[in-house]
């Protein structure tokens, strides 16, 4: 590394790092981001991105339809006991690989002028107005902002004793791609009892199928496959899916302890973007959107503070806080509400009967949880 002084340092390379390091690169800043993984990499996640990012995107020079991302503007919800209710996207989305989307980006941001480094960040320290950033190979780097993008859950969020990481979370994830017949403009959400399963297709015309389930129901289960032949093929749709389609992967990937607790959008004068100040429940669909969000709003006010227009750090700071909570608080109750419903296993099939009645209030639903195209 020639130069150890930045006007930013990114922790974390996922789409709000990624983000945020273009915007700020563009604004001719002097940015570091730092992430520990190599690209591309297949992340567990739905792969099915709002269409309230692509102005944003495309400020940054930032198409995914050039890479083959599908468009997609249809919803089906199938119940764990075979009924489907089809609605149309109010606004609609896209589907693209993480493996793909992260990595164009990654090439992005270097072509903007971001310095990347391969390493993991492992203590950050804020003395006299500056931060020091130290990595695992012992790199000592100074920077006047540093944002923290560093994802769900992280070594960094154990060394600042953040609250949430203390508390056990019950979820875990599991993702594959598939090789098969799907429809291209659909993304479907098939719930199984304790879970759903997310499919939609991604740009190489893979088809993503992605579920989240409660670990405490999984693991009395031997392995994968025996929890998807007992719990998952109960609905009808995804033994379909599962059993007609070829798996691209070797293994299926895997997370648990996701947790959605309240986090904090500044720690240790640190400014969080995406899942770093706090998760969607991914049954919204709109995790990739609000971290794609907060980096835009994170950027905004840093140039602005590094321009001189926001005179103090204090300013800077609480600022973000307060547009990061009037951006996204309504987003988050209505997503956790929504899914504390759907998990209610003597409930859920009674809403889900309701919207098969009333179909028009899925649009409505899914509007409480997503954002209005971002404005540039
Ligand atoms: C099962 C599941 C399904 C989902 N489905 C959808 C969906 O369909 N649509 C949607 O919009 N959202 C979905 N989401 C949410 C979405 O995946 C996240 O909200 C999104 O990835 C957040 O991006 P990010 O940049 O904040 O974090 P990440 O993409 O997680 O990036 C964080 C990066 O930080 C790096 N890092 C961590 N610690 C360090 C360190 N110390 N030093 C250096 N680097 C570090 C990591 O390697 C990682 O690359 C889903 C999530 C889950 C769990």
């Amino acid at each position: 590394m020639t130069n150890q002084n930045f006007d930013v340092i990114v922790i974390g390379g996922g789409l709000a790092g990624l983000t945020s390091a273009i915007h700020l690169a563009k604004a001719k800043f002097k940015v570091l981001l730092i992430e520990k993984n190599d690209y591309p990499k297949h992340k567990v996640c739905g792969e099915y991105i709002s269409n309230e990012v692509l102005p944003y995107l495309e400020y940054l020079g930032f198409n995914p339809f050039e890479f083959g991302a599908k468009k997609i503007s249809n919803f089906e919800l199938t119940t764990h006991n075979n009924k489907s209710i089809k609605a149309n996207l109010p606004l609609g989305g896209f589907g693209m690989s993480r493996y793909e989307m992260d990595f164009q980006l990654y090439k992005l941001a270097l072509k903007k002028g971001v310095e990347v480094l391969k390493d993991t960040v492992v203590d950050v320290n804020f003395e006299a107005n500056n931060f020091n950033v130290e990595t695992k190979s012992n790199q000592q780097l100074q920077s006047k902002i540093v944002i923290g993008a560093f994802g769900k859950r992280s070594n960094l969020d154990v060394k600042f004793q953040r609250k949430f990481i203390t508390r056990k979370s019950p979820y875990l994830g599991v993702k594959i791609h598939v090789s098969g017949d799907f429809p291209e403009d659909k993304v479907a959400l098939h719930n199984f009892k304790g879970g759903y399963c997310g499919v939609s297709k991604v740009e190489n015309d893979h088809i993503n199928l992605c579920y989240i389930t409660d670990f405490e129901a999984f693991k009395t289960y031997k392995d994968i496959d025996a929890f998807q032949d007992e719990v998952l093929f109960k609905n009808s749709a995804l033994k379909e899916i599962f059993n007609t389609t070829e798996s691209q992967f070797e293994q299926p990937l895997t997370i648990s302890q996701i947790s959605f607790e309240t986090k904090n959008p500044v720690e240790n004068h640190i400014i969080m973007c995406g899942d770093t100040a706090g998760m969607i429940h991914p049954l919204c669909g709109n995790g990739m959107g609000m971290a794609i969000r907060s980096a835009q709003l994170a950027s905004q006010l840093i140039i602005d503070y590094l321009q001189g227009k926001i005179e103090t750090r204090e300013t800077l700071e609480s600022e973000y806080a307060k547009r990061w909570k009037k951006t996204f608080n309504l987003r988050l109750k209505a997503g956790h509400a929504i899914a504390y419903l759907f998990r209610q296993d003597w409930l859920a099939p009674k809403l889900l009967s309701l919207l098969s009645w009333f179909p028009f209030l899925i649009p409505q639903i899914i509007k409480m949880t997503h954002g209005k195209p971002m404005k540039v």
